[in-house]
């Protein structure tokens, strides 16, 4: 893996381009501040799973959460805003310039913004947080080199989980999709190449994961006949989704609630100088778009009070 440190400082790094986190973004680049969001992925969010968005105000016609996620993302990026695609997996936030971990490039800001959304999940399969680090994987990007020429299975029904299989075929020709679902999410720009090397399971349970210090194996239970089978199995990537707080690339460096989220102050500054949270990551207690989108806005506002080393937040720097 080539970890670069990218020599640019930026004033905000946003982790996640979720509506909090592009919301985020329109309103630091909107300030003058040189701005990046970092998003795993344009479909893995909560927004982007939406089929139909009718109340955010301003729609007079329900559109799909796609859709509206591409307007946020267009109107930051028009702002000035760098958008980049990728998976954050460590950070460093308690000196003055934080650093932001991904695959293969490391960022350094000022500010941080939190935004990663509840999507995630407590392992909950049989065996898979036994087998973390040993056969279990939640980033195909991370570690499919590992698993050259083996059998591999992604789990998991949405474009998301179709993106890692299909990273994984550049390393592996067994690769297998098992869907909990009678049919799978495609993405306009799944090649039909991809979709060719992998062997899609559809309607398939993962029962349990099973092996001595790494996996071995795997068993698929039939949703509709409950007949269940064993396949032999080095590596399992886990692309389902659930409704925790993604917060496990901060590793405790950020206070968490019991129930694991982002604690905020009501500006959303969290404890540590410069490290701010907004949308469903935090401890609000309703999740809708346009809390998110309010929730990003102001952490933006007071990323730009700390940089500036202002009294107050202020919001009308095109009067200024
Ligand atoms: C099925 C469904 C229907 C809904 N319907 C409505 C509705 O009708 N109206 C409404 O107002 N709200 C609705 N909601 C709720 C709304 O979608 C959420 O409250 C909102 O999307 C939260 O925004 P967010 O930016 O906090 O998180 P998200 O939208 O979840 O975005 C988080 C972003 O962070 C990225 N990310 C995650 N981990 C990482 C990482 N490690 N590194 C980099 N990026 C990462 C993800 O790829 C994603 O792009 C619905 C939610 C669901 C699931």
């Amino acid at each position: 893996m080539n970890e670069e440190i990218k020599e640019e400082l930026y004033d905000v790094i946003i982790i996640g381009g979720g509506p909090a986190g592009l919301s985020a973004a329109q309103y630091a680049s909107r300030a003058n501040l040189k701005t990046i969001v970092l998003d795993k992925s344009p479909t893995a969010g909560a927004l982007a799973y939406s089929s139909k968005i009718e109340n955010y105000p301003g729609l007079v016609k329900p559109i799909s959460g796609q859709e509206l996620l591409d307007r946020f993302r267009n109107q930051a990026i028009k702002f000035g805003s760098e958008y980049v695609e990728m998976q954050v997996v460590g950070v460093k936030l308690d000196e003055e310039i934080k650093e932001v971990h991904g695959i293969d490039q490391n960022y350094k800001g000022k500010a941080v913004i939190v935004a990663t959304g509840s999507m995630g999940r407590k392992p909950g399969i049989p065996g898979e947080e036994k087998f973390l680090g040993r056969g279990v994987s939640y980033c195909a990007i991370c570690d499919a080199a590992f698993y050259k020429d083996q059998n591999v299975c992604v789990i998991g029904n949405s474009e998301e989980a179709l993106k890692e299989a299909g990273v994984l075929t550049g390393f592996t020709d067994k690769v297998y999709l098992i869907a909990p679902s009678k049919e799978i999410k495609t993405g306009d720009d799944q090649s039909p190449m991809d979709l060719k090397k992998i062997n899609v399971i559809l309607n398939h349970r993962v029962s349990a994961i099973e092996g001595d210090d790494y996996v071995t194996k795997i068993r698929i239970k039939d949703l509709d006949t409950g007949e269940e089978k064993d396949m032999a199995m080095d590596g399992v990537f886990v692309y389902l989704h659930g409704s925790r707080p993604i917060v496990d690339f901060l590793y405790s460096s950020v206070p968490l609630s019991d129930k694991s989220c982002v604690m905020t102050h009501r500006t959303m500054e969290t404890s540590i100088p410069g490290v701010y949270a907004a949308g469903d990551v935090t401890c609000s207690e309703v999740r809708q778009v346009v809390l998110s989108a309010a929730f990003g806005s102001m952490a933006a506002l007071s990323a730009e009070k700390y940089i500036r080393h202002r009294k107050q937040i202020r919001s009308d720097w095109i009067k200024s």
